[in-house]
């Protein structure tokens, strides 16, 4: 598991985190509305966080995999030119959860093919 080199700087975020939604939100690009455990990209702003769609990030070519299957993962991370760590805010321990990852549809279609 080498996964990827800590080569961020200075911000706390994680450039490759996504985040899964713990309360509706709409989308500051268009205006959506999202749902709980819809996936956004969150841009931290000096007095907020905006929220971004999987479209207005050009991520919706992207799905969801959830943890839970090695298999599956470790496959759909290697069929997929990058994927994403999704992270989801518990109320309950006041942290981010890894909810899955976000990989190429293609990429995952590949990988339950490949699974089964
Ligand atoms: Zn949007």
């Amino acid at each position: 598991m080498t996964d990827s080199h800590s080569t961020k700087s200075g911000t706390r975020g994680d450039k490759d985190a996504v985040f899964a939604l713990s309360r509706p939100s709409r989308c500051f690009g268009c205006d959506s509305k999202l749902l709980v455990d819809d996936i956004v990209r969150l841009e931290e702003k000096p007095d907020e966080k905006e929220v971004y769609c999987l479209k207005c990030s050009g991520l919706e070519d992207f799905e969801v995999l959830k943890a839970g299957n090695a298999q599956i993962t470790r496959l759909a991370k290697k069929h997929s030119s990058r994927h994403f760590v999704i992270l989801k805010w518990s109320e309950l321990w006041k942290t981010y959860e890894r909810f899955g990852l976000l990989v190429e549809r293609q990429a995952l279609q590949k990988a339950r093919e490949q699974s089964s």
